[in-house]
């Protein structure tokens, strides 16, 4: 109870309190005239109000805070690697000035403004340190952390941490329990070292570790913002923050309109701004709710949505699924993005002032420019109601596009324990009311899982089943730093449920090397569309199939020409596939049962 109460002061502190004091003149007294009657300059109380004196801090903040409607506000980078933007609003907007400052100015008319990092002021990237997930614990398995702990010490000899995430919440009645604790080795300095730690990690303990981020020390730097239509130019310590004001008769909700460069092909090489200018082209995108500019871990600009849950949504849903399909299934698509999004805030980009990227690592989401009133209504239609299992926990609805026939185990693609509605298995009718785990492929015979055409994914074709090929060449030179000669053999030693390919072993001329997790060999074997296939190779003109495989080693001992890959589906295959519940809503399914389909067991519940 306690910590419900705590959480609640927290959320009340948020809201914007309103006690605007008119002090421009003194301040802003050299303006011109013109400058003068365009803009209505007010002194105010901070967003955060007094707890939030500092605003920059709050955004490191890794928890979500609730709105006076009783819905979470959400953080999201829309971009990312900045040096300089431009933002446009056509009607009244606030607009603050520094992280910690209390100033804000209030702008009636249509503005403009070129926001850019002021190069006069020393600026620096974030300090953060790697820490290396030992262990990860909810609420309910909160009493095995000092045990757990204990035995990892002993271990590793090395002291380590324990890393919180979420929160407790109690929302209409129900109570929402986003708690995540990761027992962590920590105070690693650079992702090199990560990589060597992980690789000693999973040779000692025979399995995958995964890592995280925390921040240390936040970045700092200053910006220069110009207002396109006064000429007015202001100097803004760590951040500036956007907000319209919405007045009451407003039936349409304001838009901001952000104008940045689009990096997506050149943000491997972000110090290196010379080079990346070249290819880089500016994108205008429209937002509700808030934008602030901040400096991100890499010392550049970075700018943030700030958003109500629901409406966030209304713009992820239309990204992740075709926007003319039926009602139910788009019904389904918002309720698990929901879920996802309430299961995932705080654990991810911990080191970021926001709780979530714009990209498909979180969940894709571009403004409002992709929305139809169809996803829309489905997001209206769906509002709060997200799914908990069996014991009342809640389901992280993960989701991707095709399974290929059989869904995967969630801790089997990403650790942790087993979790009861996201199991995996076959996408079909005869498994429509199974409540019961089924053995799945785990041993490795994929034939009947190939052969089978009747699954709800099975449309269309070219996700369901496909054929990618893998020059032998080109992965014994992918795997040259490992010392292992010419690659002559792939040996799945771990399958999921599935029968996706998790860990592999690598059979080399001068030795073996093991790559664990089912996207890190998906990249190597050449960005391969789910870990989900049958092996063969081509040897000069002879073809030899390995499947079903597993079954002592028969590999020729010679690199072959290529690696032949017959997969099935498209994503990681964990919880609801997409195109099975598209093809579930075309033969007249209704949201929920798609969704206890995919997450058995699992109930829609409505928590705001
Ligand atoms: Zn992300
Ligand atoms: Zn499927």
């Amino acid at each position: 109870m306690q910590k419900i109460k705590m959480e609640m002061q927290k959320t009340k502190a948020f809201f914007w309190i309103e006690s605007l004091i008119n002090q421009c003149l003194l301040i802003f007294g050299f303006f011109s005239l013109h400058v003068m009657i365009f803009m209505n300059l007010l002194f105010a109380t901070p967003p955060f109000a007094e707890n939030h004196a500092d605003r920059l801090t709050d955004l490191y903040k890794k928890q979500v805070f609730f709105n006076t409607n009783g819905q979470p506000q959400i953080s999201v980078a829309i971009s990312e690697h900045q040096f300089k933007v431009q933002v446009k609003i056509d009607q009244a907007v606030r607009v603050y000035l520094g992280g910690s400052s209390h100033d804000h100015l209030t702008i009636q008319l249509p503005t403009e403004w070129t926001v850019q990092i002021d190069e006069s002021i020393h600026r620096e990237s974030a300090k953060v340190e790697h820490c290396i997930i030992l262990e990860q614990f909810s609420s309910d398995d909160q009493n095995q952390i000092p045990i757990k702990k204990e035995q990892w010490t002993q271990k590793l000899a090395k002291p380590l941490s324990l890393i919180e995430a979420g929160a407790i919440v109690g929302l209409s009645g129900k109570m929402l329990d986003t708690k995540t604790y990761a027992l962590c080795q920590c105070g690693i300095k650079n992702e090199e070292q990560l990589k060597k730690e992980i690789e000693i990690l999973e040779a000692q303990f025979d399995q995958r570790f995964e890592s995280l981020v925390e921040l240390l020390e936040p970045p700092k730097g200053d910006f220069l913002a110009i207002e396109k239509n006064s000429g007015l130019s202001i100097h803004a310590k760590d951040l500036i923050w956007f907000s319209p004001i919405m007045t009451e008769n407003q039936a349409e909700k304001p838009i901001i309109w952000l104008t940045s460069t689009n990096q997506s092909s050149t943000n491997q090489s972000s110090s290196n701004q010379s080079s990346s200018k070249q290819s880089s082209k500016s994108i205008t995108r429209a937002y509700e709710g808030d934008i602030y500019l901040t400096i991100g871990s890499d010392g550049l600009m970075t700018a943030v949505n700030e958003i109500d849950a629901e409406t966030l949504l209304k713009g992820v849903v239309p990204t992740e699924i075709y926007t003319h399909s039926p009602q139910e299934v788009l019904k389904a698509q918002a309720i698990v993005a929901r879920g996802h999004l309430m299961s995932k805030a705080g654990m991810r980009h911990r080191a970021d002032p926001f709780l979530f990227c714009a990209e498909v690592h979180c969940q894709a989401y571009t403004g409002i420019e992709k929305r139809t009133p169809q996803t829309d209504l489905a997001v209206e239609l769906t509002q709060g109601q997200i799914l908990f299992d069996e014991d009342q926990k809640l389901v992280d609805s993960v989701y991707s596009s095709t399974c290929g026939g059989h869904t995967e185990d969630y801790h089997l693609m990403w650790g942790g324990l087993p979790q009861k509605a996201l199991m995996g298995k076959k996408d079909q009718i005869s498994s429509l009311d199974q409540s019961k785990v089924d053995q799945g492929l785990i041993d490795g015979d994929l034939s009947s899982l190939f052969e089978n055409q009747q699954s709800f994914c099975s449309e269309p074709k070219h996700t369901y089943r496909w054929q990618e090929k893998l020059k032998g060449a080109l992965l014994s030179k992918k795997l040259k730093k490992h010392n292992i000669g010419q690659v002559y053999g792939i040996e799945v030693i771990k399958r999921g449920r599935s029968g996706r390919a998790i860990d592999i072993k690598y059979h080399g001329t001068k030795g073996q090397h093991i790559v664990r997790g089912s996207y890190q060999n998906r990249l190597l074997l050449g960005q391969l569309k789910s870990g989900l296939w049958q092996l063969s190779a081509q040897y000069g003109k002879t073809l030899k199939s390995y499947e079903p495989q597993a079954k002592g080693l028969d590999f020729e001992a010679k690199e072959p020409t290529n690696w032949i890959f017959d997969g099935a589906g498209y994503g990681h295959g964990v919880g609801m596939c997409q195109h099975g519940a598209l093809q579930m809503s075309k033969q007249n399914y209704k949201a929920d049962q798609i969704l206890s389909h995919y997450y058995t067991g699992s109930k829609i519940i409505k928590i705001w």
